[in-house]
């Protein structure tokens, strides 16, 4: 299926690995030219050579840190007029509420809910005058079933998912579309690091623990950043001008409900 976006202009943030990569070389593939965002230079730069190998697309790395004024000043002044804006970081560490001061809930608001909603900002009208615009925001299943230690990650998704319901209903005329994908348990580094640190506490080798963890799956695997981009392409296509507002879950079915 042609996504109908090739020549088009996207910014993937925290796209050197993991999901974001994944959402980065969905896109590329698409023919859609990606400025790919991280802060660690060599390893965005690899990953950019990568991509662009992989996909014969145009990938340019932006090295800044995005949940800061100054990373995403630099940022933008080296983008061009966008057409698709991937917002996406690392998530806030786990922890006991009672140990968390306003400095630590500040710095969760703003890494998962300010920095998107300050991007969305900067990138919407040009988009709303342009008549195309897809935005998509990588938040979390802890969206939809909050996870215990993760209350800052809760708290300020649940931020940006609320602030997202109501302008998307307002962009959406001008075929510009905001969503949010939810991932489940997907193996990246950022997870797998996570699973090593359950592992040591659970008294299993990272090994034993990670076959455990799968085997309690639906799917009885983990997720890949492939199939995660795959979708964030769908969700970015021309084809898919009258979705808006959505909280997409991918999870291999982890989530027991029945909506
Ligand atoms: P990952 O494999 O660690 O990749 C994170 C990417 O973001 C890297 O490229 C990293 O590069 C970049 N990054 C981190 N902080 C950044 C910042 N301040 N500015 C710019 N780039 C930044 O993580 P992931 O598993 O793909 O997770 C992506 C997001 O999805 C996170 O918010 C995570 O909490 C959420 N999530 C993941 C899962 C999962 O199963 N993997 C599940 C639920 C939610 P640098 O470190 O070089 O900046």
């Amino acid at each position: 299926m042609d996504l109908g976006i090739a020549g088009r202009k996207a910014l993937v943030c925290g796209a050197s690995k993991g999901l974001g990569r994944g959402c980065a070389e969905a896109l590329a593939r698409e023919g859609v030219t990606v400025y790919i965002n991280a802060r660690t230079e060599a390893t965005l730069m690899t990953t950019a050579e990568e991509i662009a190998k992989a996909t014969g697309a145009t990938v340019i790395p932006l090295a800044a840190d995005i949940t800061t004024e100054a990373g995403r000043e630099t940022v933008l002044a080296a983008l061009p007029e966008l057409d698709i804006l991937i917002n996406n970081a690392g998530g806030p560490p786990t922890g006991d509420f009672r140990d968390w001061t306003r400095e630590t809930w500040i710095k969760a608001l703003d890494g998962n809910m300010l920095t998107p909603i300050a991007l969305i900002k900067a990138t919407l009208d040009g988009m709303i005058a342009r008549k195309f615009g897809r935005i998509v925001n990588i938040t979390s299943s802890a969206v939809k079933a909050p996870i215990d230690m993760l209350g800052l990650s809760n708290g300020a998704r649940a931020g940006l998912t609320g602030f997202v319901a109501g302008l998307s209903r307002k962009t959406v005329r001008h075929n510009v579309t905001i969503n949010n994908l939810l991932p489940g348990i997907f193996a990246t580094d950022r997870l797998l690091s996570n699973f090593a640190a359950m592992a040591k506490n659970a008294g299993l080798s990272p090994e034993d623990y990670a076959k455990q963890r799968e085997a309690a799956l639906p799917a009885g695997r983990l997720g890949t950043a492939e199939e995660f981009g795959q979708l964030c392409a769908y969700i970015c296509s021309a084809q898919a001008s009258y979705l808006t507002g959505q909280n997409f879950l991918i999870d291999g079915g982890a989530y027991p409900g029945t909506f």
